[in-house]
């Protein structure tokens, strides 16, 4: 578990008027946030003389401040564990360390100690944290974990609508269907269709979805959300990790993004600067391109080293639709390909029967289209036209939108994902099978891969390595099935 050991913050009474929170929301944060404390040294009280209670306000005001907007009141050092294991003396109090930002007479970030810090609250980080916290269970050793999420809500930034392949949740949690997962609409019908401007020509499906589940993907990540908590995993809402912190070339952390700064760059009066969350292992499951993944892969040369070639993307639009129960199909699956896309231009459609008369259809266009004039957007919109894909739409409304890159490239895009201090999963190195227009068991693979090498790594070493994770992806199932669809759109 986390432990908070030392705040120089707010009374919890001032706290909780400063950023008008509630008594009950205020006593909720308290006992939400006091599960996650250890008993151990250090937890009841707080060096200063503030409470347990403060400390435990302290960080659930950092939470909300996510949800609600507000500034950051998280003034707090954390400790991390040993790496030495079981039983051993965890608790260690370190300075917080003078930065750059000081010395130009900024005021100091904040910095929170954790054995692992994780960017990124979706399948990839949730199923990597909630792996570690398996682990630390099954063996009997404590490690402190935490998930910094930029969407206010766990899954808010998941764009719903997903036809799942269980096989990794199975493997996480096999009893998942007795554990409430929203997975309850199986695939019943698989079509493929290739579409002309006025008429659809049914082809065999290639897709091969029997065993899976229409769902939507967000609610998945917010139940995996909730299960990493319920192991005692922190996870951190409404932050965005916009910076990775390096010593000694090697990745040690990451930092939150200051609050409050004016358009004109000054600091306006709830200005609060970002906070250090620093991990003897980080890892990154920002999905596609993300923004730190990318300035990792590059500092560490990490295509060269896996003779990877350029990654390349696809943008998706997507949409949930309520329409009218007589044109309901739980459990229906559609892809087109063909209409409104030209020859040239390499792309296809969806459209998945949820449950709760939804329905969600987008199209998605890969970015290396030719003609310079076509906008993905208009083209969805003609889409939605086809006189086979209008009829289910009307009556209907549309309750969520979005749109998403995904990555392209394939097996030959993917970068080496361990560099020194920590480690890329999921969308971040680029797991999309392209063909299938799945990402997220192997996303939520390749983060139970990185946690169980994580676990094994932090036992042995105080600087520990992640290269077994590099290894143990290229033996697991995630590389044989991303292998098998190579040449469908090699870059
Ligand atoms: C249109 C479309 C349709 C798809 N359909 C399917 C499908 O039917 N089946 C399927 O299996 N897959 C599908 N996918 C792919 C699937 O969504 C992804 O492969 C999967 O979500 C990848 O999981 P991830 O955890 O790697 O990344 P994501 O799911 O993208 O999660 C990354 C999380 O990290 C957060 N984040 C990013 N950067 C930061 C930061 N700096 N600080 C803090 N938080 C950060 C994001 O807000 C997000 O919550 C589809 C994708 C798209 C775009």
């Amino acid at each position: 578990m986390g432990r908070l050991i030392r705040t120089r913050g707010l009374p919890a009474t001032r706290f909780a008027s400063q950023y008008r929170l509630n008594s009950g929301r205020a006593a909720c944060s308290q006992l939400r946030t006091e599960e996650t404390l250890s008993d151990g040294e250090g937890a009841s009280s707080s060096g200063d003389g503030h409470s347990r209670f403060e400390v435990a306000i302290q960080k659930q005001g950092g939470l909300l401040k996510g949800i609600l907007g507000y500034g950051n009141p998280m003034p707090v050092r954390g400790s991390r564990s040993s790496y030495s294991g079981v039983g051993q003396p965890r608790l260690q109090i370190e300075q917080a360390r003078s930065f750059s930002a000081e010395a130009n007479g900024e005021e100091q970030r904040e910095v929170m100690e954790y054995d692992v810090v994780i960017v990124g609250g979706g399948p990839a980080g949730l199923g990597a944290a909630i792996r570690l916290k398996q682990l630390c269970q099954e063996k009997g050793r404590e490690l402190s974990v935490c998930v910094v999420e930029k969407a206010p809500e766990v899954g808010a930034h998941i764009l719903s609508g997903n036809v799942y392949e269980p096989r990794a949740l199975t493997e996480l949690f096999p009893d998942w269907k007795d554990q409430d997962a929203p997975i309850g609409v199986p695939v019943t019908d698989d079509k493929f269709w290739f579409l002309f401007e006025k008429r659809a020509v049914p082809l065999p499906s290639p897709f091969n979805n029997q065993g899976n589940y229409v769902i939507s993907l967000s609610q998945l990540v917010r139940w995996l959300g909730a299960k990493a908590e319920e192991l005692g995993v922190e996870v951190y809402p409404g932050f965005a990790a916009s910076e990775v912190l390096y010593e000694n070339n090697r990745v040690v952390g990451i930092a939150t993004n200051d609050m409050g700064i004016a358009k004109d760059g000054s600091k306006k009066s709830n200005f609060q600067r970002g906070m250090e969350l620093k991990g003897r292992l980080t890892l990154f499951g920002e999905g596609c391109r993300g923004s730190l993944s990318e300035t990792i892969i590059k500092k560490y040369q990490l295509r060269e080293q896996a003779q990877a070639l350029h990654q390349t993307y696809a943008l998706g639009i997507k949409e949930v639709w309520e329409i009218e129960e007589s044109k309901h199909r739980p459990g229906y699956v559609l892809h087109t390909v063909g209409w409104p896309l030209d020859y040239k231009t390499y792309g296809g459609s969806f459209l998945y029967h949820m449950d709760n008369r939804q329905v969600a259809i987008g199209l998605v266009v890969a970015l290396d289209y030719k003609n310079p004039y076509l906008s993905p957007y208009e083209e969805y919109q003609r889409f939605k036209q086809h006189p086979s894909i209008r009829p289910t739409l009307e009556g209907g409304k549309v309750i969520q939108y979005g749109a998403r890159t995904l990555n392209e490239g394939g097996f030959q895009s993917i970068p080496k994902t361990a560099f020194p201090g920590g480690a890329l999963l999921g969308d971040s190195a680029g797991f999309l099978n392209v063909p299938k227009i799945k990402g997220s068991h192997t996303a939520l693979k390749s983060g139970m891969l990185a946690a169980e090498a994580a676990f094994q790594a932090l036992g042995e070493s105080e600087q520990p390595s992640m290269e077994a994770y590099w290894a143990a992806l290229q033996q697991s199932w995630v590389w044989q099935e991303l292998r098998s669809v190579r040449n469908i759109r090699p870059v």
